[in-house]
């Protein structure tokens, strides 16, 4: 019997539609990745005039700017979706609402191999990355036109990635986006009617029960969640309490770095290769509301940052464009005891 299941934070409805007895590999799908020669390719070393100039980069010492030697190498985004320049200009005219397209667009170059994916280059390179991530994160933190900061990670044609060279994106937003909105007014609500992380209760909840825990290290938890829109959807929570990514400490993130490692493997020999989308879902940039000096007064104690990991082995057709619900094929609690097997094999 299909179960209807409500997410706990966000209210999101999914039909869990499970047949009895399904295995893993019934969801191989394979997955395209435009591929170009490196020699071609405008992410590749050598290349760096094919770029808008670095904003940042982690390079080998004695190395210049835009030159290789680079391990991680952040650029504007050539065809941006938002401009850098100008002034928001909010206005409307009767009901529509509008403001100039000011935001930043920034592509992270995630190595200088062509060809990896995050199981594949190593834990150190991994936690470049998300060292990279930070120190964007903080500098266009402090440009209070942007409200919403977002990282992300499309992987493979089918989530809508169009370079086969390791990347990832940072996008600066003018408005605070209503995904993120949810989750946020929903931790707040929960926090002000009982002074906890609504975050923090859902990992005790789950470290309980046990059903759909993937892994856990010292740091880092990684859950199977209760309403999954995604076959193997998982999400991933520093264990203490945190509500902004940037501020992790380097043990977090190289502790963070290994479980995203180990559990992508874990998911590649169970399902192959496939298209994914990586988001981090983290605390809004807090600029000063006018008028409202405590709209983000309890946010340090009512948000916790965390991964989402949607792996692309289903087609969002007009259910969901005509709900908003999900119908998932695989229970999470499957999804999760698949992994976990997979992973003890995994040294
Ligand atoms: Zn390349
Ligand atoms: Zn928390």
């Amino acid at each position: 019997m299909p179960e209807l299941r409500k997410d706990p934070i966000i209210q999101r409805w999914v039909i869990i539609a499970a047949e009895r007895g399904q295995r893993p590999l019934d969801f191989k799908v394979e997955t395209t990745v435009f591929d170009v020669n490196p020699k071609a390719c405008p992410l590749c070393p050598n290349n760096e005039d094919r770029t808008p100039p670095e904003v940042f980069s982690i390079r080998l010492d004695g190395s210049k700017p835009d030159t290789p030697g680079w391990l991680v190498r952040v650029v504007p985004n050539k065809f941006p979706a938002l401009k850098l320049d100008g002034e928001l200009n909010r206005r409307g005219i009767g009901l529509f609402d509008m403001m100039n397209g000011i935001g930043a667009h920034e592509v992270v170059i995630e190595t200088p191999e062509h060809s990896a994916d995050w199981d594949t280059i190593s834990a150190e390179q991994l936690q470049r990355i998300f060292v990279a991530y930070q120190v964007r994160l903080r500098v266009l933190g402090e440009d209070e036109r942007f409200r919403y900061l977002l990282v992300f990670r499309n992987y493979g044609v089918q989530a809508g990635a169009s370079l086969a060279h390791p990347h990832s994106q940072i996008i600066a937003l003018p408005i605070l986006p209503q995904l993120p909105k949810e989750k946020l007014l929903s931790a707040r609500q929960y926090f002000l009617e009982k002074e906890r992380c609504l975050f923090c209760d859902l990992i005790f909840q789950e470290q309980e029960l046990q059903k759909r825990v993937v892994y856990e290290s010292e740091h880092i938890i990684v859950l199977s969640p209760f309403a999954a829109r995604f076959p193997y959807e998982l999400h991933f929570f520093p264990k203490q309490h945190s509500h902004d990514f940037s501020q992790a400490s380097a043990d977090v993130l190289m502790d963070l770095a290994k479980v995203m490692k180990r559990v992508l493997t874990a998911l590649k020999q169970l399902i192959g290769q496939h298209a994914y989308n990586l988001v981090l879902q983290n605390a809004p940039n807090p600029v000063p509301r006018p008028g409202r000096p405590d709209y983000w007064g309890t946010l340090p104690y009512d948000y916790h940052w965390h991964w989402e990991f949607l792996p692309r082995l289903t087609r969002v057709a007009g259910f969901e464009w005509g709900t908003g619900f999900y119908i998932n094929p695989v229970a999470p609690e499957a999804a999760a005891e698949f992994l976990r097997e997979t992973l003890t094999q995994i040294p």
